[in-house]
């Protein structure tokens, strides 16, 4: 046969074995797509002297890129392999998994008319044969020549070994720029994320940080690539440390607040959110910054705010009182019974609004974390005698009883005994409130040598046990039907006041008995009490010691 003879006569087998060697070598390097591409090309075309070769690589089945020997080098040659893979010799290849041989062109449909590729002829005779790896058919071949009947089973036989060598290292290939195209993607992605982000090995040094974590951090020039990430947190703010890195290295997500000290020299509150992940050279550690600055600028601004509305409410709510008291002097002899009434009703509810104006300042001044500048000695059974006093006037209203049981010996206390004997008027005034009608309060003290307790139980309709807790926080109220006026400040105020004298306040309940509210305040101060710097309260340290 002609075309048997025009492929024997250019190539003997030892000259296609040093091919066939060559081009194993040359894929065992790690060349990219498009090289390895026009490599196995151009060494079939060669071995098999024709004009027309093409070779699409593909993923799933899908086309990932192509190259076409002879074709014009400016012109994509995706559209035509399309085409071609859709209907065409590829495309019968592709899903039949064979090698096809066309002896004559002019009369196979299969093969189209590809009038963009020059090099491709009208007539004549075409090979094509898949790449196949693992299963997978990574890529198809295609030679044509204008001879018919060019290709005799050596060079069917050649073409098939080119293609098992071409395969794997076309996988190979595949793969790599696979990883290449997401790593691509992630650096991208990384840059253009608009919140810091920073990425760290499992011991913290840095690796890279995003454009946004540069700007924030002040990095104009790849400092931060040279540092530890736990160099760059404010000396005194909390770091993560010891287990919690342990923890995050093994896969556990952290969160916390701290303040990073920037390349400038600037404190920078931020929330942290950590946690590992695998890159695609190496396991690190992302760390998402959220900067907190506007937040707590807005925070401050709100406090500023309503401690000065509150402060300011003060001196209107004081005129009330005492024009209202004033009234009440002038009209006490008022014929009309409902005078008195409804200047009483005003008394209360004024009284009712200072107290709440009160116990938001404390609140506030408390939360802050002020420092307690009024602790002084003081005998705890003369505090809880005044508390009792302030509190009669409601039992009385409910003929509640108030029974006192001191322990003997109770121990001086050091604090500010303003705003304890204030707690203990708190829970005093809910025990009545939540009493019914006749019911009891009891009211108990013990020391137990390293603090003083103080109970508070009642006779009320208890407390759920899911509220026990949260009862503690600021506005949390237990809802309920007939449930008195509140707010939902007063046990807010007395945990965060026991608390910065060191102490502790909790509750016990039962829906049937009632509840009990505990204090303990702690016999010897807080080691932090910094009274030596307090002028005034100089006086008051002496006389304990
Ligand atoms: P307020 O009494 O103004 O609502 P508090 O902070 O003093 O605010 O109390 C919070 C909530 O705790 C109350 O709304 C009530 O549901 C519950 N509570 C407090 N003391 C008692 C008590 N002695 N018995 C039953 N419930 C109580």
């Amino acid at each position: 046969m002609t075309g048997a003879l025009g492929f024997k006569a250019r190539f003997s087998e030892a000259l296609r074995l040093a091919l066939i060697s060559r081009l194993a070598r040359e894929l065992n390097a790690e060349l990219t797509l498009a090289q390895l591409l026009q490599r196995v090309l151009h060494a079939t075309a060669e071995a098999l002297g024709t004009p027309y070769a093409s070779l699409v690589a593909l993923h799933g089945g899908e086309l990932v890129t192509a190259y076409v020997m002879g074709g014009d080098p400016d012109r994509d040659p995706l559209p035509t392999m399309r085409a071609v893979l859709a209907g065409g010799l590829a495309g019968f290849v592709l899903h039949n998994r064979r090698t096809v041989i066309v002896n004559d062109i002019t009369s196979n449909p299969l093969w189209l008319p590809l009038n963009n590729e020059p090099a491709s002829p009208q007539a004549g005779a075409a090979l094509a044969v898949p790449l196949i790896h693992a299963r997978e058919v990574v890529g198809v071949m295609t030679v044509a020549h204008p001879l018919p009947h060019y290709f005799s089973a050596d060079a069917v036989s050649l073409t098939t070994t080119i293609a098992e060598l071409g395969a794997a290292a076309l996988a190979g290939a595949l793969r790599r720029s696979e990883a290449l195209y997401a790593g691509e993607m992630f650096a991208n992605l990384f840059d253009a994320v608009i919140v810091p982000v920073l990425l760290t090995d499992l011991q913290g040094a840095i690796l890279s940080a995003n454009r946004s974590a540069c700007d924030f951090l002040g990095d104009v020039g790849q400092e931060l690539l040279r540092k530890n990430i736990a160099q760059i947190h404010g000396g005194t703010s909390s770091w993560p440390e010891g287990e919690q890195l342990t923890q995050l290295a093994l896969g556990r997500e952290l969160r916390f607040r701290t303040v990073l000290r920037g390349l400038r020299g600037d404190d920078l509150p931020v929330q942290v959110h950590a946690k590992r992940i695998r890159s695609q050279t190496q396991d690190c550690i992302q760390w998402i910054l959220h900067d907190l600055t506007p937040e707590l600028e807005q925070d401050r601004l709100r406090e500023d705010l309503t401690a000065m509305v509150y402060h300011d409410m003060r001196g209107p709510l004081g005129n009330i009182y005492s024009s209202v008291s004033a009234l009440r002097r002038l009209l006490a002899d008022h014929p009309n019974p409902h005078v008195s009434t409804l200047l009483e009703v005003a008394v209360r509810s004024e009284q009712r609004v200072r107290y709440m104006v009160e116990a938001l300042l404390d609140v506030q001044r408390l939360e802050e974390g002020r420092k307690l500048l009024n602790r002084t000695n003081t005998a705890f059974g003369g505090l809880i005698q005044d508390a009792i006093e302030q509190v009669e006037p409601l039992a009385e209203e409910k003929r509640v009883r108030i029974r006192l049981v001191m322990a003997e010996d109770l121990p001086m206390l050091y604090i500010d005994s303003n705003l304890i004997e204030r707690v203990i008027i708190n829970l005093l005034d809910n025990a009545i409130k939540y009493s019914p009608d006749f019911g009891l309060v009891t009211l108990s003290t013990a020391s137990t040598g390293r603090e003083v307790l103080v109970h508070v139980k009642d006779t009320g309709p208890g407390i759920p046990p899911d509220a026990l807790e949260r009862i503690f926080d600021k506005f949390e109220r237990v809802r309920g039907r007939n449930m008195p006026y509140g707010v939902g400040l007063g046990l807010a105020f007395c945990k965060l006041a026991v608390e910065a004298h060191g102490g502790r306040i909790w509750v016990r309940s039962n829906e049937k008995s009632g509840s009990t509210f505990t204090l303990a305040l702690p016999i010897e101060p807080p080691a932090t009490t910094e009274l030596p710097l307090l002028g005034g309260d100089m006086s008051a340290r002496a006389s304990r010691e």
